[in-house]
């Protein structure tokens, strides 16, 4: 990596970079832009107690404003990780999240983070920081850690050791694919499981295929459980994929069933210009129980 720096800005600009394609340049200088022009938003997602259904927390979801309409995370987040521009991006969503909570929106809430951001040698003091400067309490946020083959393993130890001594949780995300492997279950301080989408998508399929599902799921809610770790099930969007989910002993579910990512709208967030409609109405302040 070659450190540089922009202006007032921070950027840590990867070699590769000369090699993007044009759109992609094109699309990352728009992104640098993004924060000072307030044209990203969070988006919030329920998670609910597999057994009551009430909610416990939120997964704060990243969208990007752009004249062409929201752009979501799955189109910049791998550029913003190349060009480093995640780690400003990151230190936004982290900010913006933590004031959910401390002005008593939400009660818990779990952001996304990339082995990007807690490689910084600063993440963990950045993260005190905010804790210290808004008051909330540790418990009331969640790092949720995303794909990171750039990280090496012990110093990912490391950082999520230092978390945990914050009292800040760290769910393993997209358990089951690419990075969130075995291996990194039974090797890292981490506190909760998110089991990947695809695992529960093809719980209903007809024949083999669906009872393979359900056998591989229960197999991964065992695992988990032998670690003694809650899980979440990501993506869930059936009652029969709900009622298969807790016969399985999956501790907690998220998914379009339960409520689709929208934005926050409390009294007196007219500095979050609401823009657009929510795809499910906007989530109601104080949601949690
Ligand atoms: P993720 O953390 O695994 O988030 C779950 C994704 O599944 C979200 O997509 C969510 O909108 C979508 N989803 C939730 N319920 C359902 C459902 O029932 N059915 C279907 N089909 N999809 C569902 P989204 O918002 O597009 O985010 C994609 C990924 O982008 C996230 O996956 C996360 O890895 C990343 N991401 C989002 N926000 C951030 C952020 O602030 N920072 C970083 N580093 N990554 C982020
Ligand atoms: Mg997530
Ligand atoms: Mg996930
Ligand atoms: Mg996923």
């Amino acid at each position: 990596y070659r450190a540089k720096r922009t202006g007032g800005g921070y950027a840590v600009f990867n070699a590769q970079l000369d090699d993007l394609p044009v759109q992609d340049v094109e699309l990352l200088a728009a992104l640098h832009h993004a924060i000072p022009r307030g044209e990203l938003e969070l988006h919030f997602q329920p998670v609910v107690d597999a057994g009551t259904t009430s909610v416990v927390g939120h997964e704060a979801l990243l969208r990007w404003r752009r004249p062409s309409g929201l752009v979501p995370p799955t189109d910049f987040i791998a550029l913003a990780e190349t060009a480093g521009l995640i780690v400003p991006i990151g230190r936004w969503v982290l900010g913006k999240a933590a004031d959910a909570v401390r002005r008593g929106v939400l009660k818990r809430v779990s952001i996304n983070v990339s082995g990007l951001e807690l490689q910084q040698p600063d993440y963990v003091p950045a993260l005190a920081r905010v804790l210290a400067d808004t008051g909330i309490h540790p418990h009331s946020l969640v790092l949720e850690l995303t794909e990171s083959t750039l990280l090496d393993p012990h110093r990912l130890t490391t950082v999520l050791e230092d978390i945990a001594q914050l009292g800040v949780a760290v769910a393993l995300d997209d358990f089951g694919t690419g990075y969130s492997s075995l291996t990194a279950l039974a090797s890292l301080p981490i506190q909760l499981l998110k089991i990947d989408r695809s695992f529960i998508a093809p719980l209903e399929a007809r024949g083999p295929a669906g009872a393979r599902a359900f056998k591989a799921l229960r197999g991964m809610v065992m695992v988990a459980d032998a670690y003694g770790l809650p899980t979440v099930a990501e993506g869930v969007e059936t009652s029969v994929q709900a009622e298969l989910l807790r016969e399985v002993g999956c501790t907690y579910l998220q998914g379009y069933l339960f409520g689709r990512p929208a934005p926050l709208e409390w009294p007196g967030s007219g500095d979050d210009r609401e823009i657009g409609r929510p795809q499910s109405g906007p989530v109601a302040a104080v949601a949690c129980t």
